[in-house]
């Protein structure tokens, strides 16, 4: 077990993560979506500048390797939206970026009934096939649990499920280890990181760093999710950690916290 300020340490020493949700080519209720334009011009700027995207798997996890090398970022996309392989996979192929694509194992190829839908507007997630492809071309796939709940008020039987099924469902589809997760709605305790460990997991992204302990040989990395309103130049800032980051944090904290509105809303209204 290790203490949160030694967690805290050890994720400073990770390089700086971007958490994207939507891609979306029209106005969507909620503020986890980028335009395809906007989306484009904070790649090719990162691009410009000399940023390159780095894999999980790419970095020895708990060593200084990485520590001094700069301009390397995380990329992950929360929730494998259909509208990724739509509108960035074709900017990643042309900047030779790679991205890392969370997504709830029950819910490949179908509508995202888990999530609230505020005037109807609809979202359909990536289908096995253009899993596949992202896989081929060198993404990382992650889970996001199979069916998209907090895991914090499972039961131990349901939390290892959601862990476990959906880790074993997504290897069998990829033929390749899947050694990374994101919790929903970046909610999480002591107790669904062990499960996590125990489900065979190396680490989770997450946007959120609780001050909780975390199992030894569990990584967590931070990363910061992108809003409606941020800019090519708050990308930018975000990643060089320039003025304004920890401000911005906190408001983000605060996002963070009002997406658990969607298991409130679920539990009012449920299908
Ligand atoms: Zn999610």
């Amino acid at each position: 077990m290790r203490r949160a300020s030694d967690i805290a340490a050890d994720s400073r020493s990770l390089p700086p993560a971007l958490l994207y949700h939507k891609i979306a080519g029209t106005w969507e209720v909620g503020v986890t979506w980028t335009p395809p334009g906007l989306f484009r011009k904070q790649m090719e700027m990162l691009a410009e500048l000399g940023w390159r995207t780095v894999l999980p798997g790419d970095i020895r996890l708990n060593s200084a390797e990485h520590s001094g090398c700069d301009r390397r970022f995380l990329l992950a996309f929360d929730d494998g939206y259909e509208c990724i392989h739509r509108y960035a996979f074709p900017v990643f192929e042309r900047l030779g970026f790679r991205a890392a694509v969370f997504v709830p194992s029950g819910f490949i190829g179908k509508w995202a009934t888990w999530d609230h839908q505020l005037l109807g507007r609809r979202f359909r997630h990536l289908s096995r096939e253009m899993l596949l492809e992202l896989n081929a071309a060198g993404w990382m796939v992650g889970s996001h649990t199979i069916s998209h709940t907090s895991l914090i008020g499972l039961d131990d039987r349901h939390l290892q499920r959601e862990l476990t099924d959906s880790r074993e469902f997504l290897q069998e589809l990829l033929g390749a280890a899947v050694d990374w997760v994101a919790f929903p709605f970046g909610r999480y305790n002591i107790r669904v990181l062990e499960a996590a460990l125990r489900a065979g997991y190396r680490g989770a992204v997450t946007p959120v760093l609780h001050r909780a302990n975390s199992p030894g040989g569990f990584t967590l990395w931070p990363a910061d999710a992108v809003y409606r309103w941020d800019s090519v130049r708050s990308i930018r800032r975000r990643l060089n950690r320039g003025t304004g980051y920890r401000t911005g944090r906190i408001l983000r904290r605060g996002v963070n916290f009002l997406s658990g509105g969607t298991v409130i809303w679920r539990r009012l209204f449920p299908r």
